[in-house]
């Protein structure tokens, strides 16, 4: 008897316990199952453009504002437009602006998505082309960052402008980078252009000077003067691209057009890029290159926005015939749809 007490008690106790222990464990169990989740969720998806649902996450631009939108219009919906813009290589500063104009432009039930392709097309301005204007020879400078496609970009631009009719003469003024010159000689070739290239190390100056003369004697219609291209950031390449300019018109022509290549791939340091080649010599239009891949090019309306450069021609594959002249609203089609 004296033992029974105390057995009943300790029954009674684990018979009102064990439920309550029970429930704890399972909610332990449970927070730690969706815990990791929630706090992935709300680490990595702060910001309102990361709301976006799954199935809408893989698509273009157009869908992604859609659904942005579709939640309500709050100071977070304008956040995530921003976000999402410079997702696509926008740039934070082109970014900010285009939002700000927007939220200016937008009424309910327009379409957020129609709203932002009008206003891209408009940041890209009017497509122009080449301006080689006048009877005397045209020059044309082209700079870039090694391995944008300088180089190719110059063969299929001398191929395009043989094909026009016109008598073309290319300038290999990258004296620096091993085996430029002889691959301009093949591109040369390949569009049928004359080229004038001096042995590797020799002044870039001097060979731009060789080819106005050249070039003018033999009454070609333009020439395409290629430049070195190692590290933007690098003062002596810049102080040698304005050389080059200074020397070519005091050879007696006149820099018509000085067209920066720049990489579809080419992230939000493409802006810094191409402040720095535009500060040198004056860019005057941007070509985009590898546009046959997956990248989008956002970088030019960045780089439109920030710097005024327009684009004038996109680059769609290594063929001679794969330079196309730039369409801005096919452009902001294939940003907004895929
Ligand atoms: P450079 O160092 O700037 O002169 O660059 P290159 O002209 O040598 O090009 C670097 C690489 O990019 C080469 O393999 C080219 O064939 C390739 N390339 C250039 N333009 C395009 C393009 O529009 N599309 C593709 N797919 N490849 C390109």
């Amino acid at each position: 008897m004296q033992l029974v007490v105390p057995i009943v008690v300790v029954l009674v106790l684990l018979a009102v316990a064990a439920p309550v222990l029970v429930t704890r464990r399972r909610r332990g169990r449970s927070s730690e199952l969706t815990r990791p989740r929630e706090e992935e969720d709300t680490h990595d998806d702060a910001s309102p453009a990361r709301q976006i649902p799954d199935t809408v996450r893989g698509q273009g631009l157009g869908a992604r504002v859609r659904a942005l939108f579709g939640a309500g219009v709050s100071d977070d919906t304008w956040a995530g437009l921003e976000d999402l813009l410079i997702r696509a290589d926008v740039g934070p500063v082109a970014a900010g602006d285009i939002v700000g104009r927007l939220r200016e432009d937008y009424r309910l039930g327009v379409d957020p998505s129609e709203l932002l392709r009008d206003e891209l097309v408009g940041v890209l301005g009017e497509d122009e082309p080449l301006r080689l204007d006048g009877d005397e020879l045209a020059v044309v400078m082209v700079v870039g960052v090694n391995g944008s496609g300088k180089t190719t970009t110059i063969g299929k631009l001398a191929r395009r402008l043989v094909t026009e009719g016109k008598k073309v003469s290319l300038a290999a003024s990258d004296t620096f980078r091993a085996a430029a010159g002889e691959q301009l000689d093949v591109w040369a070739r390949r569009a049928g252009a004359h080229i004038v290239a001096q042995d590797r190390g020799a002044d870039p100056g001097a060979v731009a000077f060789d080819a106005v003369k050249s070039a003018s004697a033999r009454g070609a219609d333009v020439l395409i003067v290629d430049t070195a291209g190692r590290l933007h950031t690098k003062q002596p390449l810049m102080d040698e691209l304005s050389k080059v300019k200074r020397v070519i018109e005091k050879a007696g022509a006149r820099v018509d057009e000085t067209l920066l290549v720049m990489d579809a791939q080419t992230g939000q340091n493409g802006v810094a890029q191409a402040r720095a080649f535009t500060e040198a010599v004056e860019v005057t239009g941007v070509v985009l290159t590898k546009m046959d891949g997956s990248a989008k090019g956002g970088i030019v309306l960045a780089v439109r926005e920030e710097l005024g450069v327009p684009v004038r021609f996109v680059g769609v594959g290594e063929g001679a015939d794969d330079l196309q002249p730039f369409d801005s609203r096919a452009f902001v089609d294939r940003l907004m749809s895929e």
